[in-house]
């Protein structure tokens, strides 16, 4: 099958194995994307530790992460891991995010140029951005990311590991009307296939709902 079928087909088997995946969890914008922050290289369950202490200590908002010191933002995102890097980002995304005047302001943005923005922001990279772009704001934009290309690459698309990550994004996004639910989902469904079957060493395929899709 061609590129775009497979990706279709795996994606209707996915959601017809598991359902809606209801992502992203997360009670506001400003939430889903400080969890896009800090979930980078690190579990979900992590994350909502860190974001728990956030919330209990009051802090959960723009004033209240740039109130804090650089120290004391590290020790309460401790569960997330990397928490100096991680505070560091957090705090320029939200310093930037104050200078943009929030969440309004960026609704009101085109998607690619809120992108660019996103991506001048130190600390910020594709998946991140794509991850807030996606989740936050419900702009129609394919987040790649380990899964996508370890499924991918296994499925037929020798490339996948290595493609750059703009033309893979790209790539799969073609394949599809530019819907955020669709994108949406698709991620959610990758990241579910790859935890629980595309496992990076013995992968479960006997179970695993792509079994016997193909590209090529
Ligand atoms: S577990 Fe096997 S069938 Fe499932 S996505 Fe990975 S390689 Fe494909």
């Amino acid at each position: 099958m061609t590129f775009c079928e497979f990706v279709t087909a795996a994606f209707r088997a996915m959601f017809d194995a598991f359902g809606p995946q209801h992502w992203w969890p997360g009670e506001s914008d400003f939430e889903i994307a400080v969890g896009a922050i800090l979930t980078q290289n690190t579990s979900w369950q992590n994350v909502e530790k860190a974001i728990e202490n956030l919330k209990k200590r009051g802090v959960l908002s723009v004033e209240g992460i740039l109130s804090l010191e650089d120290g004391e933002l590290a020790s309460l995102i401790r569960p997330a891991g990397y928490f100096n890097v991680k505070a560091g980002r957090l705090k320029n995304f939200v310093a930037w995010l104050k200078e943009m005047g929030g969440f309004e302001t960026l609704r009101k943005l085109p998607t690619y140029r809120l992108r660019e923005y996103l991506l001048e922001i130190k600390g910020i990279g594709p998946e991140t951005a794509d991850s807030i772009l996606l989740y936050a704001l419900s702009r129609p934009i394919f987040v790649v990311d380990a899964y996508t290309r370890r499924i991918l690459a296994r499925h037929g698309l020798d490339e996948a590991m290595k493609m750059d990550y703009d033309d893979l994004r790209r790539r799969v996004e073609s394949c599809f009307e530019p819907d955020p639910r669709i994108f949406n989902e698709l991620h959610a469904l990758l990241v579910k296939t790859g935890k629980e079957f595309c496992r990076k060493r013995g992968p479960l395929c006997e179970k695993c709902p792509l079994n016997g899709l193909r590209i090529g």
